[in-house]
């Protein structure tokens, strides 16, 4: 479904989406359908009670303001509760809901663009996003444009990018209130130079873009094959680089795997840290599942549900909400407690794809071989006394990776190389994770090693 073929209910709902949201994606928001506008009213769908209370007491006022300018006189909001959508083997509503697309939008009075909802504090740390985290942090604490510039930050759909570029936005904004920050996509950064183009005025596009103290622009992969964009976009890096502005960029995938973009700026890419996400661990789903519930104030969910929707749900952070919260309003409309059985049956439909990491599960020897197959050497090499610096090194990056990639813990990582003790490995890996910040070098071969482990 296109934008154009949208009836006028789901057009002013992207609108309201589009301002309410403000670059964001707002959980509750997401499981509401606009159903109708009828001769006084703009009718919603909602999958349950809580759900409609939650939208009545926050945005019932704003959703009434947007809707009747859209319509052009006075509408007041309705709220249908659906019951039969969910559990009912078909897509839940939080997916159908990705069929609405929010409409571009210029926005022309300055607006940061960001979501508050969207900070470090709500952000889970695991090992599957620390290095993106601290890298991520280490900026919003000193966005001077001089420690990692540009900072790139790579990963898969739904793993915490936009909640990243976000954060950074929102602590900038809240400890220099001063500091000129924009969040945009590299949609929005796009609709901007067309419109500059149609309206001849590509001045208002470099006040706007050239006068940022920090440019959060999120998804560069989309400019692939857009030349003009590429250019522009390629000239406001430089002026703000040389200015020592701090860039923060983020993309699904590594700057060299970006095809379709000149290696001018995919160097310029590269010239700060790029830094990814991985899918993440066991652990990291629990924890979020039970930040999210504390969030969402779902108080009655029991451990067995949280371990659950953990082992269903394994590769997008997004998806690991939407889940949660079908089972908690599943539970809540059908006034039932949230119960394992009741997971599984809201859940009976989610089959994950198996993940890439599935395929084959990375092993300490899996890494081994790989390590010592790029460094040229042996992997008995890896697992003796020898202290030169061409072996040693690559026997940290190993241990690194190890703890990277597995879960084996450092005693098993020690006994895998040669019998060496949990404080030689952590001094080890220790000494990686410094150094990554600083070597570029360093970090681009790490990552084209966990991107050869990953497959
Ligand atoms: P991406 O931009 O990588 O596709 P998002 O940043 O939009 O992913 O994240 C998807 C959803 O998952 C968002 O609601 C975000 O708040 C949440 N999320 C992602 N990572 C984390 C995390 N580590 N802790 C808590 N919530 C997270
Ligand atoms: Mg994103």
């Amino acid at each position: 479904m296109g934008v154009h073929e949208t009836s006028a209910a789901v057009r002013i709902w992207n609108r309201v989406l589009s301002e309410i949201e403000e670059g964001g994606d707002n959980i509750y928001l997401r499981l509401v359908k606009p159903l109708e506008v009828t001769e006084d009213s703009f009718v919603l769908s909602v999958p349950a009670e809580y759900v409609q209370s939650i939208m009545q007491e926050r945005y019932l006022s704003r959703i009434g303001d947007i809707a009747s300018r859209e319509v052009g006189r006075p509408v007041k909001i309705q709220f249908v509760v659906e019951r039969s959508d969910v559990g009912e083997g078909q897509k839940s509503p939080i997916y159908d809901h990705t069929l609405v697309i929010p409409p571009r939008r210029v926005e022309r009075r300055f607006s940061s663009n960001l979501n508050a909802k969207y900070t470090f504090e709500r952000f889970v740390v695991g090992t599957s996003n620390k290095m993106a985290y601290v890298a991520a942090m280490t900026v919003a604490e000193s966005p001077n444009g001089r420690t990692f510039n540009p900072l790139f930050i790579y990963g898969g759909v739904g793993l915490g990018k936009t909640h990243l570029l976000q954060a950074i936005g929102n602590y900038v904004v809240q400890h220099h209130p001063n500091m000129k920050v924009l969040y945009v996509t590299s949609e929005m950064f796009m609709n901007d130079y067309i419109e500059a183009i149609q309206t001849q005025n590509s001045l208002s596009l470099r006040e706007k873009y050239r006068t940022l103290d920090i440019l959060l622009i999120d998804d560069v992969q989309s400019l692939q094959d857009k030349e003009g964009t590429q250019e522009e976009f390629f000239n406001t890096f430089n002026d703000l680089y040389n200015a020592n502005k701090q860039i923060v960029l983020s993309s699904d995938s590594p700057p060299n795997r970006i095809t379709s973009i000149p290696d001018r700026l995919r160097s310029r890419f590269q010239m700060g840290l790029v830094t990814y996400i991985r899918p993440p661990e066991f652990e990291t789903r629990v924890a979020i599942l039970r930040k999210k519930s504390e969030e969402l104030e779902i108080t009655n969910m029991p451990d067995d549900v949280v371990f659950f929707i953990a082992e269903t749900i394994r590769t997008n952070i997004r998806e690991l909400e939407g889940a949660l919260l079908r089972v908690a309003s599943y539970a809540s409309f059908s006034d039932s407690e949230i119960t394992l059985d009741l997971a599984k049956e809201v859940l009976k439909d989610v089959s994950e794809p198996p993940p890439v990491e599935r395929r084959e599960p990375v092993t300490i020897s899996s890494v081994q071989k790989a390590v010592a197959s790029f460094f040229k050497i042996s992997v008995s090499d890896l697992k003796s006394e020898k202290r030169n610096k061409s072996i040693a090194w690559p026997r940290h990056i190993a241990m690194y990776l190890c703890r990277q990639l597995t879960n084996a813990s450092l005693e098993d990582i020690g006994g895998s190389f040669g019998g060496r003790d949990h404080s030689t490995v952590l001094h080890a890996i220790n000494k990686i994770e410094e150094k990554i910040q600083v070597d570029k070098d360093l970090s681009q071969t790490v990552d084209q090693l966990m991107e050869i482990l990953r497959g």
